[in-house]
């Protein structure tokens, strides 16, 4: 049966991570297409969903509006995969702070316990590329690149800590919900994005 992934398409990293998942597809030899999608019956039609990297406010305000929010939350309840990336991930939280602003009360899924401290490493100028590893799903070295990125600085305990930089919490996974602080769609290393795409692929049959 054929998969389609989708990458939601309201602001960010839309384009490498359609590229990197396509990628990621064709490499698995897995029958599958992605897609872009914005509104609320797009969603309806897929099988896993990316959300990538940009400005969290921005795409929670919008999907928020035109009800793809809404539908999100649904289908991921109803255990749809999902890869949240950096605001991606933002979005998957319970409860969001700006590293210097507090208490950010922006539109979020609320899907998984996690607290994100927002620009956890600093602004624009403080992003940094570092080597990761993420052993528990077989990735043991991984370019991290991290852009205005957050970390996680809480977990309830159905929450597995998937990476961790500096003390840091940077990558989560619980069920099929698995969030990054860094942005994976930014390297050559496709191993996440094959990784993600093979869980939509055992969550369909
Ligand atoms: N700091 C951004 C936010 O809070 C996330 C940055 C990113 O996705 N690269 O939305």
């Amino acid at each position: 049966m054929s998969l389609t992934v989708g990458v939601l398409a309201i602001q960010g990293d839309v384009h490498e991570n359609l590229l990197s998942t396509k990628k990621a597809i064709k490499d698995l030899g897995i029958e599958g297409h992605v897609v872009n999608v914005k509104t609320a019956d797009e969603v309806r039609k897929l099988d896993g969903l990316i959300i990538p990297g940009g400005e969290s406010t921005t795409i929670g305000q919008l999907s928020l509006v035109n009800s793809s929010l809404r539908v999100i939350k649904e289908k991921i309840e109803d255990g749809m995969p999902i890869l949240g990336i950096c605001a991606g991930m933002i979005l998957l939280a319970k409860t969001v702070d700006d590293h210097v602003l507090g208490k950010t009360g922006q539109p979020v899924l609320d899907l998984v316990g996690i607290k994100i401290e927002r620009n956890s490493f600093g602004r624009q100028n403080d992003s940094f590329e570092a080597e990761i590893s993420m052993d528990s799903i077989n990735i043991p070295n991984f370019n991290g690149v991290f852009i205005r990125a957050p970390s996680v600085s809480e977990v309830s305990s159905d929450v597995e800590v998937l990476s961790k930089f500096n003390e840091k919490i940077i990558a989560i996974k619980k069920g099929n919900i698995i969030g990054t602080a860094f942005h994976p769609e930014l390297t050559t290393d496709i191993s996440l994005h094959k990784y993600f795409v093979n869980l939509v692929h055992e969550s369909k049959n």
